[in-house]
Formats: C-alpha cells, sequence, structure tokens
C-alpha cells in the first residue's frame, strides 16, 4: 500500500490524496490492469468519501482468497477526497465555485487536475466516480459512458460491467435505476471513456436509507467492480485495444463524422489539426495530459488523428468545441490535381483501384474518358 498527496484544493492548501493497494508496496501506477475510484468530487455527497475509505481499510487487510488473487495483478487506486477543500462543509462546488464534474476536458481547477495528472500516470481500465442525489425512488442509480465520440468497444464493455455491478449489488439489497444520459464530454464519466477507461458512476440515494446502509451501498458497487473486473479483465483489456485501433483508423480515414457539441459536426472531420507555436504552448498541459502527441511542422505542430487520443483532440483543439483550449487549424487530406498526361491508355490487361475518394477505398469496375463533355467508356472490369 502507499499513500502520496497529488494536489491541494483550489483554493486553500488541503492535500488531495492518493492510495494505491497492490501486491508491491506501493503498487507501480501505470504498469498494471487497474481501477481508479474517486471519491467527492461534490462536497455534500459525503458517503463517497466514506466508502472510498472503507474500500481502502478492507482491501488493506483482507485475507478473501478472491481478493487477494484480484490485487496480485490488479491494484486498485482511491482517491477518496477529491474535492478536498470541502471536507465538513457539505457544499457541492469547490471554494472557487467550480463543479469540478464539469472540469475534465478544460482542467481549470487544481483538483481536477489532479484527477487528470493521476489518471495520465496510473492509465487505468476501470474508473469509478462515487456520488449521491435525492429522491429517485432506488437506492442506488448507475450511469456508464454514453459520449457519441468515445470507443464503442469501451462503451459496450463499459456497459457490461454496469450489467455486472448492478447483479451483485442486487444480491445484496440494492434496489436500481438509471442515472441521466447528460452526454457532455466533460463529466469524468464521459471524458474517462475519451481516454479509453470504462467508466462507470455511481448515483446512492440519501433518502430513505440509514446512513450506514448509504456507505455500504457504495461500497457494495466498488466491490461489484472489483468481482467484474477480476472475472473478465481479459475481454476488458482487449475490448479498450480493439477501441483503441478502431479510433486511430477512423482518425486516419478521416471520412467518418465528428459531433464535437450538441449542435455542430466535424463531417468530413479534419485527419489533423495544425498548432502555431503560441497555440501549443497554451494547450501544453492539456495535450499532455490526454498523451496527445504534436510533432514539429513548418514551425508549428500538427496533431494527427491517427492516434489513440483520437476522441479528445477535436474537443479540445476545435473552434467548434465549446471547451476547445485553442481554435487551431483543421487540416484535410490533399487532393492532388490531375496533370496533363495523367491519364495511361488502358487496355483489358490491367486492372485498377482501389481509388481512395474522401478516404475510402472505391473498387474500379470501369474507367471513361470525357471529351467535351462526353464520356466515351475505355475499360471495364473483366467478369
Ligand atoms: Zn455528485
Amino acid at each position: 500500500m502507499g499513500v502520496e498527496q497529488i494536489g491541494a484544493g483550489a483554493v486553500h492548501s488541503t492535500p488531495i490524496f492518493l492510495v494505491g493497494i497492490g501486491a508491491t508496496s506501493p503498487p507501480i501506477p501505470g504498469a498494471t490492469d487497474s481501477m481508479l475510484v474517486i471519491g467527492m468530487q461534490h462536497g455534500e455527497e459525503t458517503a463517497a468519501r466514506e466508502a472510498a475509505i472503507r474500500f481502502i481499510r478492507d482491501l488493506a487487510y483482507t485475507t478473501d482468497p478472491e481478493t487477494v488473487a484480484y490485487l496480485a495483478t490488479h491494484p486498485v487506486f482511491v482517491i477518496p477526497t477529491s474535492n478536498s477543500n470541502r471536507i465538513g462543509s457539505v457544499v457541492r462546488n469547490n471554494f472557487a465555485d467550480v463543479d469540478l464534474n464539469r472540469d475534465h476536458l478544460t482542467l481549470s481547477q487544481s483538483e481536477t487536475r489532479a484527477m487528470a495528472d493521476a489518471m495520465r500516470r496510473i492509465k487505468p481500465t476501470i474508473v469509478v466516480d462515487l456520488h449521491e442525489n435525492n429522491g429517485t425512488g432506488v437506492t442506488v442509480q448507475l450511469g456508464h459512458p454514453t459520449q457519441a465520440q468515445a470507443a464503442a468497444q469501451v462503451k459496450t464493455a463499459a456497459q457490461t460491467l454496469r450489467a455486472g455491478v448492478e447483479s451483485y449489488i442486487t444480491s445484496i439489497g440494492c434496489t436500481i435505476g438509471s442515472y441521466s444520459a447528460d452526454t457532455t464530454p466533460e463529466i469524468l464519466r464521459q471524458t474517462g471513456s475519451l481516454r479509453h477507461c470504462l467508466t462507470i458512476l455511481s448515483e446512492t440515494d440519501r433518502t430513505g436509507i440509514t446512513t450506514q446502509q448509504r456507505v455500504e451501498y457504495m461500497q457494495g458497487v466498488l466491490t461489484g467492480v472489483r468481482k467484474h473486473h477480476g472475472a473478465n479483465a481479459a475481454a476488458i483489456a482487449s475490448a479498450i485495444s480493439a477501441g483503441k485501433a478502431a479510433k486511430r483508423a477512423e482518425g486516419a480515414a478521416g471520412t467518418t463524422a465528428f459531433a464535437v457539441s450538441a449542435t455542430k459536426t466535424l463531417n468530413p472531420p479534419p485527419v489533423a489539426y495544425w498548432l502555431t507555436q503560441a497555440q501549443r504552448d497554451t494547450v501544453a498541459y492539456h495535450l499532455t495530459s490526454f498523451d496527445i502527441e504534436a510533432t514539429p511542422d513548418a514551425g508549428g505542430y500538427l496533431v494527427s488523428m491517427a492516434q489513440d487520443a483520437q476522441p479528445a483532440i477535436p474537443f479540445l483543439l476545435d473552434d467548434n468545441s465549446d471547451f476547445n483550449i485553442v481554435s487551431a487549424e483543421r487540416r484535410y487530406p490533399a487532393v492532388p490535381e490531375p496533370e496533363p498526361g495523367d491519364l495511361i491508355a488502358p487496355t483489358s490487361a490491367v486492372s485498377y483501384g482501389p481509388v481512395r475518394v474522401n478516404g475510402v477505398d472505391c473498387e474500379v469496375t470501369s474507367v471513361h474518358l470525357r471529351t467535351a463533355g462526353t464520356f466515351t467508356p475505355v475499360w471495364e472490369k473483366s467478369a
């Protein structure tokens, strides 16, 4: 087990701690297939902190063979009090009055930077975000990532995780509901999926249950996540790796529309963004945080969409995003102008294609010669 301070509240210097529990002491961030628990982004949702601390204690002292086996290959990292300024104050936003769970793209606050830095270092497979609400009529509402640009494989695996957790917490007496389908990309459960993490949101209803149950049901969610991860680690890892590969390919092809806000879609999307040196300096923290590679290019920097971070890039760099840090120049594939002499008289002995049109490989089935608006067939694919 290891404990380290990873940041402090935005106004006072109240420390934000990260605890790691695993087979090595301390567990090595980024080296393994891990889960990260984030507690109390909202200061009045106090059971999150309590459940996270109890989860740490239970894992640290466990003798349960299943849990010990899990921890041998899957360290668990916990940030019990992400909104550290608000311990005891029972206020939702941080001391600068920012809702931390609406700041995971912009990363304007020291608390959200502490969480983002931890995510970048740990590279967790699963991120659990613990909250509480009121009057839902069920004891626990769960949410999975639904952001349009997150990899489908990651979203599907996260939905399966959610189903596994639902099944477990039902067995300990919880009643289940679904949290709102807010797809804004700066909420942790959405931003985390843009980072290719399986995210799960847990909202425990404070009304009608005891203080003890508020904490126990949340601990049940954490245990459910741990059990599902332990039983499905290989499938989850391959879903994430397939999701990354799909997004790299999508970024390279530049043919799949990218919904960069609720009302604006890039269609076709750029295959890269070009940044001036000044823009790159302005967005340097975010590029590092999201593992976005920028290569020097003509006095500025080129950010290719053909990289793992593809789902996050336009949100940070495109003028049409509600959360962009800079407005970089969109780059599209160059379309070469035909030159005289390009057309070589075709014969039936050759075959053509595929030809790339707007990034899609198209089969060539016939070639026509256009002369003053008249098309003359000169070649057809043999049957
Ligand atoms: Zn909350």
